[in-house]
């Protein structure tokens, strides 16, 4: 079964709403629930047939990625990083439209190559003129609640890159910007770049 975990990730794939919503919160979810909802979720995937999946953020602890192993085969996790100035700055610039939810970002993250360091650009994503004047911030997008997400990340899920580390399993990709910037260099990554090039060619 393939199965790719996203530790750090800016991507979204659906996975189980109950548990992403916990997630997204920056909360840490309880193994107890975790089993529960990844077991029922992976043994209705394989009755209907699904030949793989993709976990987004999870796990986010070395217990979990133990519990984890007794559940299902990982073939390769992925970990995206990003530098700290611009995961903060990204987070900072998230904007909600008030009337239609909308998610948008204002920040333009344009951090120019130095000390052998690769520069990264990642353009805003501006709300349309009918969202503009409505636009507000989540009350947990404080630089204090993201700096205290990332000191969890340091404790907590540090240790989960030396679990896979270990395992040959990780393979680390440097975000080199945005969605855009990043997804052809992480196909290549993959070697599935003629993947695609077969599914733009079926579309
Ligand atoms: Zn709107």
């Amino acid at each position: 079964m393939l199965c790719w975990i996203l530790a750090l990730s800016g991507l979204c794939f659906p996975w189980n709403l109950k548990l992403k919503e916990i997630v997204n919160q920056g909360k840490l979810v309880s193994d107890e629930i975790i089993i529960d909802l990844l077991s029922k979720r992976l043994e209705a995937g394989e009755a209907k047939g699904e030949s793989g999946f993709i976990l987004d953020g999870f796990p986010r602890t070395v217990r979990q990625a133990e519990i984890l192993e007794g559940v299902t085969d990982i073939d390769l996790v992925i970990n995206l990083k990003l530098r700290e100035e611009a995961l903060l700055a990204k987070c900072l610039g998230r904007r909600i439209c008030s009337e239609c939810g909308g998610n948008y970002n204002v920040a333009c993250i344009d951090i120019k190559a130095e000390n052998g360091k690769p520069g990264m650009y990642m353009a805003p994503l501006p709300p349309p003129p009918q969202c503009a004047s409505k636009l507000i911030t989540r009350a947990d997008d404080t630089e204090e609640v993201v700096k205290q997400r990332l000191r969890i990340y340091q404790a907590m899920t540090l240790p989960v890159e030396d679990f896979y580390r270990s395992r040959g399993k990780l393979l680390e990709f440097d975000l080199p910007g945005g969605v855009r910037e990043s997804w052809p260099k992480l196909l290549h990554a993959l070697n599935l770049e003629d993947e695609e090039d077969k599914q733009s060619a079926a579309a």
